[in-house]
């Protein structure tokens, strides 16, 4: 298995913490997933952080949409 070098999408670092399935740029601050890194330009990548808020915004709209679609 050939290990790819990863780099933080926002500040270039390469000194990063590898997890399993995404790492750590500790100048950052931010968790990334290796799949994001892969699939995505450096621009387009969220932190893990990120697309969490972005996961709960969605819920809370759905959850309005739902709650909306009962009267
Ligand atoms: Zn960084």
């Amino acid at each position: 298995m050939v290990e790819k070098k990863y780099h933080c999408p926002r500040c270039g670092n390469e000194d990063i913490v590898d997890y399993t399935d995404s790492f750590d740029c500790p100048s950052c601050g931010f968790e990334f997933d290796k799949k994001d890194c892969d699939e995505l330009e450096d621009s387009q990548i969220l932190s893990v952080e990120e697309k969490l808020g972005i996961t709960e915004a969605l819920d809370l709209d759905q959850k309005k949409n739902q709650t909306n679609s009962q009267d």
